[in-house]
């Protein structure tokens, strides 16, 4: 019999749908003699519909919920699958979006006959969102839960239309699940070398990387970073063929706590020679929450931008020049904090949405 790990968590349940600690007995997948699952086309749909308008409450029809254990873990009842996979999405203040993706992903993962587990890795206010160290974090998280052999890092804004788009890992090199994304001109990716959106990682893949870069506050530039370690590394990327790996983008503006980093560039000219020393190795965070929901792990980060970024004294700015130079977007976190309209118009930060000014009034 396989066993999840048990976790703990110091807060109290306060929901009933949350268990806060759990442990995971599979007892009833004794799997010793069911044969392996086979890749099989006759559960897919090819090209899905979708549907756009989700609630926390409803649940796909498809979505067998009965054999999800609390944390959003399933694994196929009829075969055996020698892989587990990970899915593990950065999150922030996009709940119409989650619930929207949770379903679909079940739907589709459970079609696949995949055995996977959902994280769901949020930033806490105030702090800038940080889309690598999330990754990290999610990573971390969901190793010391279960025995995943691979994470896939997902936007929770795009949803893929193709169920032949297998959500596993390739043994050789990273895997680029996107191939179409209509939030581009033509469905067609920006350029060749961009990994955005939802990216696939073996266990050993994402250590010989040393993961994604914690240094990207804000938006922008974690991807490419990522890209120069698998480069670095001599990997190469896959695709699935084009007419495969096609997502739908939900549509969004622009995140008042995720405005675009500055320093992106001048971080990405300097990130191959930081890889060995900065990434999963170097990461520091503060897990102020834990619980295992109905359909997904959810996992609460916090971390300090200062202090993160002044351990890099060899960055062309130093960690303090970099706070000095970063006043601008600490004023924006001052506003998002303070709600000072005349600041914010100033410095065109946008306004946050509703939600987030109710959370901002509740945590500050
Ligand atoms: N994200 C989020 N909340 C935010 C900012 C980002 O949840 O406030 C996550 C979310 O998974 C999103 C991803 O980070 O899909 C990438 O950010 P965004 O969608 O803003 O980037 P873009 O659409 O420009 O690629
Ligand atoms: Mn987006």
């Amino acid at each position: 019999m396989e066993t999840f790990k048990t976790f703990m968590s110091t807060e109290k349940n306060k929901n009933s749908d949350v268990l806060q600690q759990e442990t995971i007995h599979w007892s009833s997948y004794t799997d010793k003699d069911l044969a392996l699952c086979k890749k099989t086309i006759r559960h897919l749909h090819g090209r899905m519909n979708t549907s756009l308008d989700v609630k926390a409450t409803d649940y796909d029809k498809q979505i067998v919920l009965a054999d999800i254990k609390y944390g959003g873990i399933y694994r196929p009842r009829d075969c055996k699958q020698k892989d587990s996979v990970a899915i593990v999405i950065p999150y922030r203040d996009r709940i119409e979006h989650l619930n929207i993706l949770i379903n679909h992903l079940h739907a589709m993962l459970q079609r696949q006959k995949l055995y996977y587990g959902i994280y769901v890795v949020e930033m806490s206010l105030p702090v800038q969102f940080n889309r690598g160290l999330l990754a990290n974090a999610g990573f971390m998280t969901a190793q010391s839960i279960g025995t995943y052999s691979c994470y896939i890092i997902h936007d929770v804004d795009l949803l893929p239309l193709n169920d032949f788009n297998e959500y596993k890992c390739s043994p050789n090199n990273p895997k680029h699940l996107v191939t179409k994304n209509s939030k581009f001109k033509n469905d067609a990716l920006p350029y060749t070398d961009y990994i955005g959106g939802v990216l696939a990682l073996t266990t050993e893949q994402y250590y010989r990387v040393n993961g994604f870069s914690n240094l990207y506050f804000g938006w922008g530039g974690e991807d490419d970073d990522m890209h120069l370690r698998i480069k670095a590394r001599n990997f190469t990327i896959v695709r699935n063929a084009e007419h495969i790996g096609v997502y739908l983008a939900l549509p969004h503006n622009g995140d008042s706590s995720n405005p675009p980093n500055p320093y992106r560039d001048l971080l990405l000219q300097q990130g191959a020679y930081r890889m060995n020393v900065e990434g999963l190795s170097s990461i520091s965070y503060i897990r102020k929450s834990l619980e295992f929901r109905q359909l997904y792990t959810w996992v609460l980060i916090d971390c300090v931008e200062s202090e993160i970024m002044s351990h890099y004294s060899n960055l062309r700015i130093s960690g303090k020049d970099y706070i000095k130079k970063n006043k601008i977007r600490t004023h924006s976190k001052h506003y998002v904090k303070n709600s000072n309209l005349h600041v914010a118009s100033k410095l065109r930060v946008n306004r946050p949405s509703r939600l987030l000014r109710r959370q901002i009034v509740r945590r500050t």
